[in-house]
């Protein structure tokens, strides 16, 4: 079996009128995030992590913010398809880890939540997605609260002695 791993990263900016879309689920909040998509910021760092573990870009490669398909789109079929990819090149999740930087709202108690929901895209053991919040210490533009950052690092495997 062979292991690899990817990194991502991604920042949305806060404002009113949208809705707060954070790991699939909707946290009521006066402000949400601008995007093309549903701005889900923890679902598109997951996203680059995963295909950067397969080296299959990024996510504005697949998914780019000029074609109108993905107006609006909810980040969870972006992610459901990510994880297609990575199937048909013959890898499977091992676990992945995110955290989200934001001042507010309180996070927290989503997270398990948001477990169930990326765990169901990828179908997967919730124990195998850790989510983690984190505020800046109202530095920066996440503490500003201007936008909310966030991380994310996913291990995946080969499914059987496949070559990568
Ligand atoms: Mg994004």
């Amino acid at each position: 079996m062979m292991f690899r791993v990817g990194m991502g990263f991604d920042v949305h900016r806060l404002v009113e009128g949208r809705e707060l879309w954070l790991g699939g689920v909707n946290i009521p909040w006066e402000k949400g995030l601008l995007g093309h998509s549903d701005a889900d910021v923890a679902i598109h760092a997951l996203c680059d992590a995963l295909l950067g573990a397969a080296a299959l870009r990024d996510i504005g490669y697949h998914f780019p913010d000029s074609d109108p398909r993905y107006k609006g789109i909810d980040s969870r079929l972006l992610l459901r398809h990510v994880m297609r990819l990575l199937d048909e090149k013959g890898y499977r999740l091992g676990n992945c880890d995110i955290t989200i930087c934001a001042e507010q709202p309180k996070i927290n108690p989503h997270i398990p939540a948001m477990q169930q929901e990326l765990s169901a895209c990828m179908d997967c053991a919730p124990g195998q997605v850790s989510i983690k919040a984190t505020t800046t210490e109202r530095l920066g533009y996440t503490g500003r609260g201007e936008g909310i950052a966030a991380y994310a690092v996913a291990l995946i495997e080969t499914k059987a002695d496949q070559p990568c």
